[in-house]
């Protein structure tokens, strides 16, 4: 299969790859997100042309946004990015390309990469989470990401695990990606640090503001504070997973995001913390954890593969 053109739309920055089939990017540009959707296309068309110039990518393109993405790859709404309600944004580079142009919400096309060319390579029904700044996911089945009757299905950041919970970014109260995102991790380590504990998670920060990656500095030192921090943290990935598997049953799981670069800091906890709250744990067949391994390029990439996948 030729290579395609995949670009991952975040809140501040746009990156464009060519990837090959086999998920290898060969060619990539980044630039900084404009604001508005006739800037937007701008900047989308001009990085696409630039490196079609330079890696043709006789596919299309795909393109991953975080928002909510129909079924027709309509962009309907996007908190990260405001000036896009109700915006054919595939559309109007298809026009300006020439070429056909896939939108997908940027979840479920890491989810896809990440199943099909990463971590969940050799599992048939891969459920891929991303623990960023916020909790997105994807469920890809026999190669194919599962859309629901809209386009919006698996937000699974946002599901009720705990009603008198943080709130969450969404405005809702509880939510899992509030307690156990990249960011809620953050949040956790300066609770502690404020509270006069965990000296030494402070000092890993070194007068910087205390980050999720301060907490993995010091577990890795041996800190008590923050292994045990660590295994709360793990205990409130596990709830939310543990209920998602109980629902969806799939084979594996794959966990990216910032806070995958813990590793076994983070696994150790979670694999304990995560068959202690699944369902019927000892008479099921294991459900793997692995980590993700296409790091921020995921959405990139699996926009790729959208590309050139068949219509
Ligand atoms: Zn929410």
């Amino acid at each position: 299969v030729s290579p395609g053109l995949g670009i991952d739309v975040g809140g501040t920055k746009i990156l464009a790859v060519v990837a090959d089939d086999a998920g290898r990017i060969v060619a990539e540009r980044r630039v900084p997100t404009p604001t508005g959707f006739a800037p937007l296309v701008d900047a989308l068309a001009q990085i696409a042309s630039e490196l079609m110039l330079e890696e043709p990518a006789p596919q299309g393109a795909g393109i991953g946004i975080a928002g909510m993405v129909d079924l027709a790859g309509t962009v309907v709404y996007s908190p990260n990015l405001p000036g896009l309600r109700d915006a054919a944004i595939g559309e109007a580079l298809a026009a300006r390309l020439g070429v056909p142009v896939r939108v997908d919400n940027d979840a479920n096309l890491a989810a896809l990469a990440e199943a099909t060319r990463g971590g969940g390579v050799g599992y048939e029904q891969v459920l891929a989470i991303t623990f960023g700044t916020g909790v997105g996911g994807g469920l890809v089945v026999g190669g194919e990401v599962m859309r629901g009757a809209h386009g919006f299905f698996g937000e699974v950041g946002h599901f009720v695990v705990d009603r008198d919970g943080p709130m969450c970014a969404c405005g809702h109260r509880g939510h899992w990606e509030a307690i156990a995102s990249g960011t809620a991790l953050g949040a956790m380590a300066r609770t502690l640090v404020s509270s006069g504990r965990g000296a030494g998670i402070a000092a890993a920060a070194g007068g910087d503001e205390v980050a999720g990656e301060h907490v993995g500095v010091a577990a890795a030192a041996g800190d008590r504070d923050a292994l045990e921090l660590l295994e709360r943290y793990a205990a409130n990935v596990a709830v939310g997973l543990a209920s998602l598997c109980n629902i969806l049953d799939p084979d594996a799981v794959v966990i990216g995001g910032g806070v995958a670069d813990l590793g076994e800091l983070l696994m150790e906890p979670l694999r304990v913390a995560f068959d202690a709250e699944l369902e019927g744990v000892d008479h099921r067949p294991d459900i793997a954890l692995r980590f993700a391994a296409l790091g921020g390029q995921a959405t990139a990439i699996g926009a790729a593969i959208l590309a050139g996948a068949p219509r």
